[in-house]
């Protein structure tokens, strides 16, 4: 193996490109047909009434927060295992960010910890407005206790997804936002498909994605009777240029056609790691009857005192791996300020301590796999 293997790459076919290079053969290079197909079949695919496809996951974050109201003063809580926009987004708006520890089996938000800080911020006036659970690789948050503890304590939900489009918790995919206001997934590269740059926002409430729609469109309105002015339009909010080009979205539309076979594969390298690597000091994340993962990552925990060596050793032989996520709160932006106490995190920072991303995408052969998993064995029976 002469090039570094990746933690995760796309995959791109000959259909991808002739689907794009149509539409650069088109009429519409940008807000024409292709984006509002785009959205309907991922809407028809999660079984949400609306999408609305952006510029990135990151966009769909901010706007999900605008059209939530998010503002100064306002408190939003997401996992601190996750990647920085889970976080940016509420800051954007001029809220305050704050974290909830993971869970150290699901690695997600835990419902325990979850409980205990909504009772104390009840008790100190400080409940969050918005809770954004992360579904890390793909594998679902407890989102029915999360739902129902809205109810309890009036807070929304906005599901970072960016991992999990195709996942499915109790019988119903990410992204029906049934148990959410709204859902975001992301079409980076490597992420399970891909528009080159692009994300989404899913949801079933028709002022959350008019509001949405408008946010990515500068705050302008279009919709009005023009008989008197066909010229009129309206700027009502400050919004942005968050769109999605219809070259991004015909990538996009032509990937999702194969979602199911990406995830499938995906699943079954699980498997195939999972079942090689069982007998070494190694956990995986767990998994549950109600929970179909994507496996957007293979995350698995090694031992604290070996975690840097075993970084290095598979660095040294080409495999990228990699570690998916630095607590956000460790970040100096976040940290500098010093509102955040380590203490309060200890199983975020233990999964810092021990966490490895191997090498998972759907063209993943099973020599380099295999090459992956000879590499670790060999460092176990070396070091035990
Ligand atoms: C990738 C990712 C994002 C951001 O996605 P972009 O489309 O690159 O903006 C946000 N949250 C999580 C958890 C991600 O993995």
């Amino acid at each position: 193996m002469k090039k570094y293997l990746p933690y995760g790459r796309q995959s791109i076919t000959n259909k991808d490109i002739s689907s794009v290079k149509k539409i650069l053969k088109s009429d519409f290079l940008t807000t024409g047909p292709t984006i509002k197909l785009f959205e309907k079949s991922l809407s028809k695919f999660c079984r949400s009434k609306f999408a609305v496809a952006v510029n990135s996951a990151t966009s769909a974050l901010h706007i999900a927060c605008l059209s939530l109201g998010i503002k100064k003063g306002d408190i939003v809580w997401t996992s601190p295992i996750s990647f920085v926009a889970s976080a940016n987004c509420a800051i954007y708006c001029g809220a305050k960010i704050d974290f909830v520890d993971i869970d150290i089996n699901s690695f997600n938000i835990s419902i325990e910890n979850l409980k205990k800080k909504l009772i104390l911020a009840k008790k100190g006036n400080k409940l969050p407005k918005v809770i954004i659970p992360v579904h890390l690789a793909g594998y679902s948050c407890e989102m029915k206790e999360i739902y129902s503890l809205s109810k309890k304590y009036g807070f929304k939900i906005i599901e970072d997804a960016s991992h999990g489009i195709g996942g499915i918790y109790n019988k119903m995919k990410i992204g029906s936002c049934y148990y959410s206001d709204i859902a975001i997934f992301s079409f980076h590269p490597v992420k399970i498909i891909t528009s080159g740059e692009g994300g989404v926002a899913m949801t079933n409430n028709k002022k959350l994605m008019e509001k949405m729609k408008l946010f990515r469109e500068h705050g302008i309105n279009k919709n009005f009777n023009t008989n008197k002015k066909p010229w009129y339009y309206q700027q009502q909010d400050l919004g942005f240029n968050y769109r999605m080009s219809d070259i991004h979205a015909a990538l996009g539309l032509s990937q999702l056609k194969k979602i199911n076979k990406f995830i499938k594969r995906r699943n079954l390298i699980s498997k195939y790691y999972k079942s090689k690597l069982k007998n070494l000091p190694i956990t995986f994340q767990e998994t549950k009857k109600n929970i179909y993962s994507t496996f957007h990552l293979f995350l698995i925990l090694v031992p604290k005192l070996l975690h840097l060596d075993i970084f290095k050793f598979l660095r040294k032989h080409k495999i990228l791996i990699n570690l998916h996520y630095i607590p956000i709160f460790l970040h100096p932006f976040y940290s500098k300020k010093n509102l955040f106490k380590i203490k309060d995190y200890p199983n975020s920072i233990n999964y810092y301590n021990r966490a490895i991303s191997l090498p998972i995408f759907y063209d993943l052969k099973k020599k380099d796999q295999d090459k992956v998993i000879n590499l670790i064995q060999k460092y176990f029976k070396k070091n035990n």
